[in-house]
């Protein structure tokens, strides 16, 4: 199977001219671009959709199922992606039109390249070179695209897929998504690149603080006002952290990085149990490190009386929270009570749980060795992914549940995410696809126990 670079590209280009952006409050008109999009897929990738059915669901998001011939005792495996986007944002930052693919200087630009459409097009990309080569899959194989990942909704379409497969009874033997790649192992002090996958990810929770008072005008002011208690609070949140714990994913991160940090590093990481006080500390000195081993609760937004001379009634702060896994949002709530005080409400505004953490077995060391072809000069590592992604909803239906795009993505080009001239290298659309090929070729092929294909 030969995957041809530019050709991909060239069937890329009008998925980025789709204005896929997200609302928690979808209208049909809202609907239309993914509507579109769906059309496209059906034109671009024929043999796709004659061999799969494909379901719509919650309006926009694309559940396709290509039927395995029964020959596999493995659970179905899924692979995922999101079609939706961010906003472009402030247009004047980008050097070309956000929604068009531009190819410059050695990458393409266009809102979506890599958050995420690069894996919709990899995988269509497989399926499709997969059955022009006559193969079909030994288990079940379903292709799951929400359409709302971006925003926190109650119609996610994720979930709706999840819930629609439980429905059915469907348990699924390995799901892929969006959350690591390959990338410089600079960030962790690793002077060789990282292939990194995540096996579990943070919830989050926002939270709202008040403080009530009796008002009046600010002539006459009693001895403190709404806005200073509220500011004790946020003071007190910031000086009293959720308390730091390593996970046994975390130290599996660590594990695999040791032996390629300096010595000090290598020795620490390398006697964990015995050094795990030192550890963390030296852990909670970075914003990186840190954010890995404990909830985070950042004071993020503030609000107090509307004029300069109205004592305020009410002040308030909004914390975001990013929770690790073992505490809850519903812990970090009593967290933030006790911290900040009686006389200070806390309401929750939205939150998610953290996931589960999946399984490091066969099946990971699979997508693992796959990682490791596509990238020979890689260190492959575990990792818990620190923001949101759908995957967290398949956690329900399995037990093996990894974040990983088939991509090389320079620091820069990472930090284009959500923000202007979101970018991918130009090279790599054939790897990426070939990647998801091997996995289906390798996955569920052969008798427990018998070498890979
Ligand atoms: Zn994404």
């Amino acid at each position: 199977m030969v995957f041809d670079n530019d050709a991909i590209l060239s069937r890329y280009a009008p998925m980025i001219e789709f204005e896929t952006i997200s609302k928690a409050h979808a209208d049909a008109e809202n609907l239309m671009p993914f509507q579109a999009l769906y059309a496209y897929l059906q034109a671009a990738y024929p043999l796709v959709h004659r061999h799969l059915s494909c379901e719509v669901v919650q309006g926009a998001s694309l559940l396709y199922r290509w039927r395995g011939d029964g020959s596999s005792p493995a659970h179905p495996v899924a692979l995922l992606a999101h079609l939706d986007v961010v906003p472009a944002g402030e247009l004047s930052l980008w050097k070309h039109p956000p929604f068009s693919l531009t190819r410059e200087g050695g990458y393409v630009y266009g809102r979506g390249v890599f958050d995420n459409k690069c894996q919709l097009l990899a995988q269509m990309e497989a399926v499709e070179a997969l059955l022009k080569d006559g193969w079909s899959p030994h288990c079940d194989v379903y292709l799951c695209y929400g359409h709302n990942e971006e925003v926190l909704s109650a119609a996610s379409g994720a979930r709706a897929i999840v819930e629609l497969l439980k429905s059915r009874g469907v348990r699924l033997g390995l799901v892929i998504d969006e959350g690591g790649c390959i990338t410089d192992g600079a960030a962790l002090g690793i002077p060789l690149r990282i292939a990194v996958i995540g096996l579990a990810e943070k919830g989050s929770a926002d939270f709202l603080l008040t403080a009530r008072d009796e008002g009046g005008h600010s002539s006459q002011p009693g001895p403190g006002t709404a806005v200073g208690r509220i500011a004790r609070a946020a003071v007190a949140i910031e000086q009293n952290p959720m308390p730091a714990r390593l996970l046994r994913t975390v130290s599996k991160t660590l594990e695999a990085a040791a032996p390629y940090m300096g010595q000090g590093a290598a020795f620490a990481l390398s006697h964990q149990k015995a050094l795990r006080g030192p550890l963390k500390r030296l852990l909670g000195q970075k914003r990186a490190t840190n954010a890995m081993i404990r909830t985070t609760t950042a004071v993020t937004m503030a609000q107090g009386a509307k004029a300069p001379n109205v004592l305020p009634e009410s002040a308030s702060i909004t914390v975001n929270c990013r929770i690790l896994p073992g505490d809850t949002v519903e812990s970090v709530r009593r967290h933030l009570c006790a911290v900040a005080g009686d006389d200070i409400e806390v309401t929750l505004l939205a939150g998610c749980e953290p996931s589960p953490q999946s399984l490091q077995d066969e099946t990971f060391d699979l997508v693992a060795r796959l990682a490791g072809e596509l990238a020979p000069d890689a260190v492959v590592i575990p990792y818990l992914m620190l923001a949101g992604s759908d995957a967290r909803h398949y956690h329900d239906i399995c037990e093996h549940v990894y974040r990983f795009a088939p991509y090389y993505v320079d620091q820069a080009s990472l930090a284009s995410v959500h923000s202007a001239n979101e970018r991918l290298p130009e090279t790599g659309f054939d790897a990426a696809a070939e990647f998801y090929a091997k996995l289906l070729l390798s996955y569920g092929a052969r008798p427990p126990g018998a070498p890979l294909p």
